[in-house]
């Protein structure tokens, strides 16, 4: 049974002792993983603009320091966004993250899919959903990622922390868009201007300019999502997934792969916790009292445990009231079905 460790925190009293970050990885064991000259990247969220729930740089500072002192070639990492939002190519993502403070942390910034969310790394797994995915192609070449993930509610999953950071946060763009909806992206010509960016990127010759507006050729789309990024009007838009339980599902065979290509640990940041995601673009309360921090190798079991604290702190199920229409349970059971990790855990309090 895979334990899970874990430092009861809030949020004041983890900004002005921010070490408790590092006492928590050295209580877990889990900075013995982090060794010398191997490529290791610190997955974050740097928060969509406007947002201030993200994870604060702050609590990362003696972490940073301690990585650059064991010379583990640290570095934060992140993946461009499918929606269109600061975060959906290279450049504007990192002026974003140095906006949001994440400067201080003297670390460099590599957002691992390209300056457009295009490259992608095709990993093999023979699942229900995916024979491959694709994930942001940097993976490749790093040894090791520790997963620093907030725990909020979500509109699509009910809740989002570790599994959906792997999964949808270390996709390529082509692998967020297959997550997502049955491939084939739209354009709205009350939007469209009729620029041919689009069409003269699309590598299957899929888009065709009419009179007013470009459309695409579904039969010949084959889902890369090159054509979302390039667009200057966000006439490019995918169908976002209604079926719950299949994004879910997706996203946890998503994780798998990645967790099949790089060694990976998981903090999950149960503070500030907001009924959704750092993706939204303005400020929100949180609604939950703020629980503190958990620390594991197994994606699936820091994610249970994070959500039984919350719900024996708060004595009902907060996530459910927040999404009522979605099982927020079925993606980490699907995510445990498929050997990603267990439900089960040990809970060790430090
Ligand atoms: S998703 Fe790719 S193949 Fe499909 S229209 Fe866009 S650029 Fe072309
Ligand atoms: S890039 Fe956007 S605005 Fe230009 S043709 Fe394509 S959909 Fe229309």
């Amino acid at each position: 049974m895979p334990n899970v460790f874990f430092k009861k925190i809030d949020y004041e009293t983890l900004l002005k002792n921010p070490e408790e970050v590092l006492k928590g990885l050295e209580a877990s064991g889990i900075a013995d993983d982090f060794k010398k000259d191997q490529f290791t990247g610190l997955k974050i969220h740097f928060g969509e603009k406007g947002n201030k729930s993200y994870i604060n740089p702050n609590f990362l500072l003696p972490l940073a320091k301690f990585l650059k002192k064991r010379q583990t070639r640290p570095f934060l990492f992140e993946t461009n966004t499918l929606y269109h939002g600061q975060r959906m190519n290279t450049i504007s993502h990192i002026n974003l993250a140095y906006n949001h403070g994440f400067g201080k942390l003297d670390l460099p910034i590599i957002i691992g899919d390209g300056i457009k969310g295009d490259d992608y790394l095709e990993v093999k797994i023979g699942k229900k959903h995916f024979s491959s995915c694709y994930l942001a192609y940097s993976l490749k070449d790093i040894n090791y990622l520790l997963v620093l993930s907030h725990l909020t509610g979500h509109m699509l999953t009910g809740f989002g922390a570790a599994v959906k950071n792997l999964g949808m946060g270390c996709a390529a763009r082509r692998g967020k868009l297959a997550q997502h909806c049955q491939v084939t992206p739209f354009i709205n010509d009350k939007r469209c201007v009729a620029c041919g960016l689009c069409k003269a990127i699309c590598p299957a010759m899929a888009i065709e300019k009419g009179e007013a507006a470009c459309f695409i050729v579904k039969d010949k789309c084959i889902g890369c999502a090159q054509c979302i990024s390039v667009c200057p009007t966000g006439a490019l838009d995918v169908v976002w997934s209604q079926d719950c339980n299949l994004l879910g599902e997706k996203m946890a065979e998503y994780a798998y792969a990645l967790t099949k290509k790089v060694k990976c640990s998981y903090v999950n940041f149960c503070l500030y916790i907001t009924r959704e995601c750092d993706c939204l673009n303005k400020e929100e309360k949180g609604f939950i009292k703020d629980i503190g921090m958990l620390f594991s190798r197994d994606p699936v079991a820091i994610d249970k445990a994070s959500l039984d604290l919350v719900l024996r702190q708060e004595n009902k199920d907060m996530f459910l009231e927040a999404h009522p229409k979605i099982e927020y349970l079925h993606h980490l059971q699907y995510a445990s079905d498929i050997g990603l990790g267990s439900l089960d855990y040990k809970l060790i309090e430090i």
